[in-house]
């Protein structure tokens, strides 16, 4: 066991307390913990509360409990990354039922986001895979938790952050693919009306769809962007080679507050938008390729600096029309806090979990580099969000503040109430806990 006294979430937030790591999860929970994974949350979702400030890192216990390669079902510690997954069961013909857009993930963290990816509308999130969970919970038992057994808790942790207990295992069903390669389209669209309801229409169509978008643009071009969608090849359409893995080279510093301004962005978003030539582009990629781009430079969030970064991200709900989205992205083109990262998905139907974050929509993610006035933009932008029945992920957020995070989440008390039943204490509590849910934060609270 070892311990680590620097903890961060990806935006760079430094959080108090002692990190421990080891191999032995039912050992590291004898005493109800927040736990964390790969700490590729950005806000403050897996850093613990002062008054607890001690988080148990999954990162150690990865190993493979059971692996039936003839019906895809994996069982496995809740630290095994998605990463080491893909080396290990890509090659035999089987990958995650739904992947995140970095491969720098766990089972535990995946879960506990209750993540999503580029095939939300056909597939749902993470957790509707998910056969079974061994967890340990607030009074010290550790329980197998399945969408049939201890039901309640099962939906609650889907997506729960961690507040519910801590996943010691996930038991998940991966999915088979053709071949290891993927047949991608990208297409070039120069407003944001025609570039939303063009990745409404490819969603209809394909199976994997996302957009990038230009929020630096303004005028008649803003919005612009590129759509991708794809499928997995079919094995008589794919080279018989398997896709080699990509060089990852590491950003080696902390950039310095200046490198990152309007025009340095400018430029970059300009040479992504107009090195797409032609319009439309066809061709196999290998699916680190379309899943992992920013993969390939491993710690790119220093790119921010120290100052650090949050990615906002909504879901704007389908009834409320491309017009919401438009109007959104006006609003948050005209704060001029948007970074080059801007990616915009299709979101399909809501899933069970109690705080899973997409519904019906369009889902719109973009960076923020911190400065004094962040948390006026986020309040500005959740207040355009509520007003149409939309909602925030949780696992991307640092500055929403409690009202606002109960004026757009309904299914908030149905959550607080399976979470009562369960750690009544609130002993699985973490820094977004304190400032969201209002636990308890005083030094010796249990
Ligand atoms: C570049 C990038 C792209 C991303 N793209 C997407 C995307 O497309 N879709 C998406 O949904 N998300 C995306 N994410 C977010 C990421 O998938 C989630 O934050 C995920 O939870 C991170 O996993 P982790 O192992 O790093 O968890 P951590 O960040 O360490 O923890 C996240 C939460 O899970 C809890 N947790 C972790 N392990 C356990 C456990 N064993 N038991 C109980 N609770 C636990 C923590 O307490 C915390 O609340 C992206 C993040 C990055 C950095």
């Amino acid at each position: 066991m070892t311990d680590q006294a620097h903890i961060e979430g990806w935006g760079r937030i430094p959080g108090p307390g002692v990190e421990r790591f080891g191999e032995n999860l039912d050992r590291l929970s004898e005493q109800p913990t927040l736990f964390r994974g790969l700490g590729r949350s950005y806000g403050d979702s897996s850093l613990p509360a002062a008054s607890k400030p001690d988080v148990v890192n999954t990162t150690l216990a990865d190993r493979v409990l059971a692996w039936d390669a003839d019906t895809g079902v994996l069982r496995a510690e809740a630290g095994l990354s998605l990463y080491t997954m893909n080396r290990v069961f890509l090659p035999q013909g089987w990958f995650t039922p739904v992947s995140p857009g970095t491969q720098f993930v766990t089972l535990g963290g995946m879960v506990a986001s209750d993540v999503h990816g580029k095939n939300h509308h056909v597939a749902g999130c993470f957790g509707q895979h998910v056969r079974a969970l061994r967890m340990r919970v607030a009074d010290g038992r550790v329980l197998e938790v399945t969408p049939t057994q201890h039901e309640d808790l099962f939906w609650a942790t889907v997506g729960g952050m961690g507040w519910t207990g801590a996943i010691l295992e996930v038991e998940v069903q991966l999915r088979a693919v053709s071949s290891p390669w993927i047949h991608q389209t990208t297409e070039r669209v120069d407003n944001l009306a025609d570039l939303v309801a063009r990745l409404k229409e490819v969603s209809r169509e394909w199976p994997m769809t996302m957009s990038w978008i230009d929020c630096l643009k303004r005028g008649k071009h803003m919005g612009r962007g590129i759509v991708y969608y794809g499928d997995w090849a079919k094995a008589e359409d794919a080279p018989a080679k398997f896709p080699p893995w990509s060089r990852e080279i590491t950003m080696p510093i902390d950039a310095p507050s200046w490198a990152l301004n309007p025009l340095s962005m400018g430029l970059f978003n300009f040479g992504v938008y107009n090195s797409h030539v032609p319009k439309t582009k066809s061709g196999l990629v290998s699916p680190e390729t379309f899943y992992y781009p920013l993969d390939m430079v491993r710690r790119w969030n220093r790119a921010y600096g120290l100052a650090g970064f949050t990615q906002y991200q909504c879901v704007i709900p389908d009834t409320a029309g491309i017009a919401a989205v438009v109007r959104f992205m006006e609003a948050l083109t005209a704060t001029g806090a948007a970074s080059f990262l801007c990616v915009m998905k299709d979101c399909g139907p809501q899933g069970q979990g109690l705080l899973s974050f997409p519904m019906p929509g369009t889902s719109i993610a973009v960076d923020i580099p911190v400065k004094k006035d962040t948390a006026a933009i986020v309040a500005k932008l959740n207040a355009l969000v509520i007003g149409v029945g939309g909602r925030i992920y949780l696992t991307k957020d640092r500055f929403t503040t409690p009202a606002d995070f109960r004026a757009m989440e309904p299914r908030l008390d149905a959550f607080l109430e399976v979470r009562h039943r369960w750690d009544p204490e609130r002993r699985f509590r973490s820094a977004q806990s304190v400032r969201m849910l209002g636990d308890p934060d005083l030094p010796g609270a249990a």
